[in-house]
C-alpha cells in the first residue's frame, strides 16, 4: 500500500517497542501511514537508521535533544553529517532544539548545541525538527542567528504568538495528541488558524497517546485520531487533513 498519510514524528526505534515493533510497524502500514522517525541521542539516531533502511515507506532524521545536548562531543557533528550525507532514508537532522522544563543539560550547553545542529543542517540543505518547550524567545532567537527557516516545530504546545512568528519565517508547525487533551483548548484555537499548507500532524509514539488512549504507550495509527481532531477543529474533512498534510512532508522533508 503506498502513503495516504504520514505521521512526521514518532520514535519507533525506541526500546518501549523492543517487545512488538514489526506488529506496531505493520499495524501502521496497514493504514497506509509513512512514518519519520527522528533521533533524540547519537545512539537513537543510529537506530533509527537501522530501523528505516529496514523498513518501506519510513524515513530517518538524525540529531541529539537538548536533553542529551550535555553528552555531544564534536565527532558526533561529523557521524550526524555522515549520516545526511551517506544515508538515502535520512532526510533531515533532529529532533534538536530547547527544553528549560526539565533542564536535564544546563541552558548555555543546550543553546550551543542546538545551533551548532541547526548550522548543520543549514550546510547540508536539509529540513530540521525542534522541540521546544518553556523556550521560545531563545529558540527563535538561535533560529534567526542560525538563518535556517527549513523546518518545523515538532509536538507544537508553545502560545499563538510562537505560532505566528514561526509561520512568518516560513517554518511549519505540528500537532501531536495534547490537541485532542480536555485541557487543550488554546492549542486547538491555534490549530485552527493555522494555515493548512503549514501543518503536520504526529504522534511522537511511544509519548503522549492522544485521548481517548491517554496514558497507554503511544503508536503511529493514533495519528489518525490526531487529524479527526484537528479536521473538526478547522472545519475540514479528515481525507483533506491527511491529503494537505502529507503534501506539506513531501514538500518540507523530500524537496531537494
Ligand atoms: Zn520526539
Amino acid at each position: 500500500m503506498t502513503v495516504r498519510l504520514y505521521d512526521s514524528h514518532c520514535h519507533l526505534q525506541d526500546a518501549e517497542f523492543s517487545p512488538d515493533r514489526e506488529e506496531v510497524y505493520q499495524r501502521a502500514r496497514q493504514e497506509g501511514l509513512g512514518l519519520l522517525v527522528p533521533g533524540y541521542t547519537m545512539e537513537s539516531s543510529k537506530a533509527a537508521v537501522q530501523f528505516v533502511n529496514a523498513h518501506q515507506e519510513t524515513w530517518a532524521l538524525v540529531g541529539v535533544h537538548p536533553h542529551d545536548s550535555k553528552d555531544f562531543i564534536a565527532d558526533d557533528r561529523l557521524t550526524l553529517r555522515q549520516w545526511v550525507l551517506d544515508e538515502p532514508k535520512v532526510v533531515g537532522v533532529g529532533e534538536i532544539g530547547l527544553d528549560y522544563h526539565y533542564r536535564h543539560s544546563p541552558e548555555e550547553v543546550q543553546k550551543s548545541i542546538f545551533e551548532d545542529q541547526l548550522c548543520l543542517a543549514r550546510e547540508l540543505n536539509v529540513p530540521v525538527s525542534v522541540h521546544t518547550r518553556e523556550a521560545e524567545e531563545d529558540t527563535l532567537a538561535i533560529i534567526q542567528r542560525a538563518g535556517w527557516h527549513r523546518g518545523v516545530i515538532h509536538c507544537f504546545t508553545g502560545t499563538a504568538d510562537f505560532a505566528r512568528h514561526m509561520l512568518e519565517l516560513g517554518w511549519y508547525i505540528s500537532f501531536s495528541g495534547v490537541v485532542t487533551f480536555k485541557s487543550a483548548d488554546a492549542l486547538r484555537a491555534i490549530a485552527e488558524w493555522v494555515p493548512m499548507d503549514r501543518l503536520l500532524i504526529e504522534t511522537d509514539a511511544p509519548y503522549l497517546s492522544p485521548a481517548p488512549w491517554r496514558g497507554q504507550r503511544n503508536e503511529p495509527i493514533h495519528v489518525l485520531r490526531v487529524a479527526e481532531v484537528i479536521a473538526q477543529q478547522k472545519n475540514y474533512s479528515t481525507k483533506e487533513v491527511y491529503d494537505a498534510t502529507m503534501s506539506n512532508v513531501n514538500r518540507l522533508f523530500f524537496l531537494p
